[in-house]
């Protein structure tokens, strides 16, 4: 039986069905037995899903500039 680390490891893989049919029962087996996991591994499905359907995240320069003036000065000096 896989233990809560092998669940947290592999949860993208499951939902991505990328598991053998052996792996994929032993972690329905997993899942039926904890509710921490069924929990993680629905907050991940979620996650994802919310993801994909909101597309590739992308600034202006605009954006990025001003992002870079806030961390110009917060970074250690090189002198
Ligand atoms: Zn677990």
């Amino acid at each position: 039986m896989l233990n809560c680390r092998d669940v947290a490891h592999e949860a993208s893989d499951y939902l991505d069905q990328n598991l053998s049919w052996w792996r994929r029962l032993l972690f329905r087996l997993h899942l039926f037995v904890c509710a921490k996991c069924r929990k993680f591994v629905a907050h991940v499905h979620i996650t994802r899903d919310f993801l994909r359907r909101r597309g590739p995240l992308r600034a202006s320069d605009q954006e990025i500039e001003q992002v870079m003036q806030n961390v110009k000065p917060s970074a250690p000096d090189q002198s």
